[in-house]
């Protein structure tokens, strides 16, 4: 029997010159899909398809990937290194030693004046695996500063937070299959059809075959809430008191999993203490979602026989983003529901790369999970690179949202930016751009020159982009995706891992690790130090991820393939091996609305563009179909308000303001309006961002604000006063 689009005609492609197909991965989202770019005679890449026996997207790519091909030539790439002395001047072009003896002179000097520390690096979630390794070296074992972060802090810092308090380790314990498997989903602050189309697509192709019922949590009725069983229209930032509401209906009823409570849980007695504080009437008040419907909820995810939940910002971006991935993590172990077909905790990460900065960039400790706080973790990596083991710190430094606001304070004086935009992705873009102006130093890294934060730079290194160079992702379901290289660094730039190497070269240092000079190099040497860990990738070699279009780790040296999920022994990082059911007391912190700022803001994504529209601001299709910052707001609000369908409007908070175009809509709730986050003159100018306190991930998706009507010339003059900022 056939089912869903399998029996429609499959969709032919223009036909575009192409005479080879490279095999590569999407360097968008962290999906993980497998594409093929189109060269035509000439070398020029012309065309992308998906691959269709690869099992993450099975031929199919979103938007983002099908144009993904133009990315090589777009406008505004950066083609030779550029230098000046001070910010706001000219920069002069220069060659790559100049750029990078600058570079190494500059983080010594600051150094020796002010102290390692006071050098602070900020990666990304979009490089390859490799070099994320490499700079980890380059930043723990010869530069040594202790405030190296990423920009993963922003994403998915949470997840990572909210994993290793409850499991003992980062890692995502399900993967894409469980969809086919479970028989209840809950979605929370994910909207996957916009966010990660493709994922989106595996879970619906699954519910057409074998409907479950799907349950979506969110104050605004995304495209997934569209399609859902069951819609709760969650007050913002209190998932915290519904998922503890659920595991109190749970437990009053008797529906928990006791044999898997007590074989592989402990602190039982202390979170069961917490819930009875969470009522369904008394959560109710807080959540705004009635009691009936949490009991009812409770009750379906219980007695299914395999539950799983996955969610993506609505949760991470906080001030409870870790509680919030503990209290999932919570529900999913009183149910049994970890490491079972169909039954997982599932973060949907947001990066091409996020993963693999997690597990191998030493941001927040040392390579393959591990810890800068374990001297035992501490004499490994030490002894594997050749260096002093006191050469490390013994604990993390500081997080990316604390080292912008330590740059004010003159505790840090200079900052390297490695494919990172903090003056578009940072809240409070007008504090933001007063911080780097405070640098002694700044370089920037990006493939792009053009990107917001490079008007601050004082030095810019051109780096090649995707498939410019070769290495590995990780997706969100811990699968090792391998990116071939498919075209030349564009100009005169060079590989993220080429600018790692040449720099370690630069820095002096009595004891310095070996830097292979390929990624393939480097790869080898990841395997090794992975051999026995959570994450061991020693049985996959780059021929094999190209062949098995992938393989999830942990992959032991002899394993055929990868392995599907994670804790199926019931088995837990924590050294008893059991998982940690940690009671989560509500405590509401963060701005709400009040009489002067009474409306909600809330943020988020479009399909057509990733992040700070770096990329896709530069695409023909992605740029035509969502080319205009906006706000969705409902038709009663914005009467009340004084704003039309259609009309500029002022949006304002205690932080500053911005203009955006009012698009009326049910969407959103009375008091809430709902802004992309991808536009550089417009939400984080408003934006609080509030820390998470165990993860630091900023509470971008909840503050309070105003509308303003506002006449269109006016309108025109603020947005190119906004754009002339930059
Ligand atoms: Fe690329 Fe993500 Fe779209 Fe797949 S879903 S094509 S990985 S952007």
């Amino acid at each position: 029997m056939l089912f869903g689009r399998s029996k429609k005609n499959p969709v032919k492609l223009a036909d575009k010159g192409a005479v080879e197909w490279k095999y590569t991965t999407c360097g968008y989202c962290s999906t993980g899909c497998s594409i093929e770019v189109g060269l035509n005679k000439d070398g020029k890449a012309v065309s992308a398809r998906g691959v269709g026996d690869a099992d993450v997207n099975r031929g199919k790519l979103c938007i983002k990937g099908i144009f993904e091909y133009e990315l090589f030539e777009s406008g505004g790439r950066g083609r030779v290194p550029l230098l000046r002395e001070r910010i706001h001047e000219p920069f002069r072009e220069a060659g790559w030693d100049e750029a990078l003896d600058r570079t190494a002179a500059e983080i010594q000097r600051i150094q020796a004046q002010y102290g390692r520390d006071a050098f602070s690096i900020v990666s990304t979630g979009q490089i390859m695996t490799e070099e994320f390794y490499t700079l980890g070296k380059l930043a723990r074992g010869v530069i040594g500063t202790n405030n190296y972060d990423g920009n993963t802090t922003l994403c998915m810092a949470s997840a990572v937070s909210g994993y290793k308090r409850s499991f003992g380790s980062d890692g995502p314990p399900g993967c894409y299959e469980d969809f086919e498997h479970t028989d209840c989903l809950l979605a929370i602050g994910s909207n996957l059809p916009e966010q990660h189309p493709i994922i989106y697509w595996r879970m619906r192709e699954a519910r057409e075959k074998r409907h479950f019922p799907l349950i979506v949590v969110d104050p605004r009725v995304t495209m997934l809430a569209q399609n859902a069983d069951m819609h709760l229209p969650i007050s913002p930032g209190t998932d915290v008191v519904l998922l503890n509401s659920l595991a109190y209906v749970i437990l009053e009823e008797g529906l928990q999993d006791e044999d898997y409570i007590r074989a592989h849980t402990t602190d039982f007695d202390a979170f069961k203490a917490t819930v009875q504080d969470y009522d369904p009437l008394t959560a109710s008040k807080i959540c705004g979602i009635d009691e009936d419907t949490i009991r009812n909820v409770a009750r379906v995810y219980a007695r299914a026989n395999a539950a799983m939940t996955i969610w993506t910002m609505g949760i991470n971006q906080s001030t409870h983003g870790s509680d919030g991935v503990v209290a999932i993590n919570n529900l999913n172990l009183i149910t049994g529901n970890i490491g079972k077909p169909g039954g997982s905790s599932l973060s949907i990460t947001g990066q091409c790369n996020a993963m693999g900065t997690r597990e191998w960039s030493s941001c927040s400790g040392l390579p393959g999970y591990r810890a800068l706080e374990k001297a035992q973790d501490r004499k490994e990596v030490a002894e594997f690179w050749g260096i002093d083991e006191d050469f490390f710190p013994e604990k993390r430094g500081m997080f990316m949202t604390d080292i912008l606001p330590a740059i004010e304070t003159g505790q840090i004086k200079g900052l390297w930016l490695i494919a990172t935009n903090p003056m578009t992705s940072m809240p409070n873009t007008a504090r933001i751009r007063k911080t780097l102006e405070k640098l002694e130093f700044l370089v920037v890294q990006d493939a792009y020159a053009d990107v917001e934060t490079n008007e601050y730079s004082h030095v810019f290194l051109p780096a090649a982009v995707w498939a410019e160079k070769e290495g590995v992702f990780t997706n969100t379901e811990r699968r090792v995706n391998l990116i071939r290289n498919v075209m030349p660094p564009f100009g005169e730039s060079k590989p993220d891992l080429w600018i790692f190497n040449e720099m370690a070269k630069r820095i002096e240092r009595d004891k310095k690790p070996g830097f292979p000079e390929t990624a393939e190099q480097a790869f080898e040497e990841m395997k090794q130090l992975s051999k026995g860990r959570l994450l061991d990738i020693s049985g996959m070699s780059y021929d094999k991820l190209e062949q098995q279009r992938g393989l999830q780790w942990p992959c032991r040296d002899g394993d055929a393939t990868g392995a599907k999920r994670l804790y199926t022994d019931g088995v837990f990082q924590y050294p008893d091996g059991k998982a940690k059911l940690i009671p989560l007391p509500f405590v509401d912190n963060n701005e709400r609305p009040d009489d002067e700022y009474p409306l909600w803001l809330n943020s988020g994504r479009v399909v057509e563009h990733f992040h700070t529209r770096t990329r896709t601001g530069k695409l023909g299709n992605q740029n035509k179909f969502s080319p205009t910052p906006y706000m969705e707001m409902n038709p009663d609000a914005a009467a009340a308000f004084g704003v039309e369908h259609g009309q500029y409007a002022r949006l304002v908070s205690r932080r500053g303001d911005a203009v955006v175009m009012v698009q009326c809509t049910q969407r959103v709730p009375r008091d809430m309006i709902f802004v992309p986050f991808h536009y550089h003159e417009c939400v984080n100018r408003v934006s609080l961002g509030l820390l998470d306190p165990h993860s630091r991930q900023p509470a971008y998706k909840q503050c309070a604000v105003r509308v303003e009507p506002i006449e269109d010339q006016q309108a025109a003059a603020a947005i190119n006063l906004a754009a002339r900022a930059y």
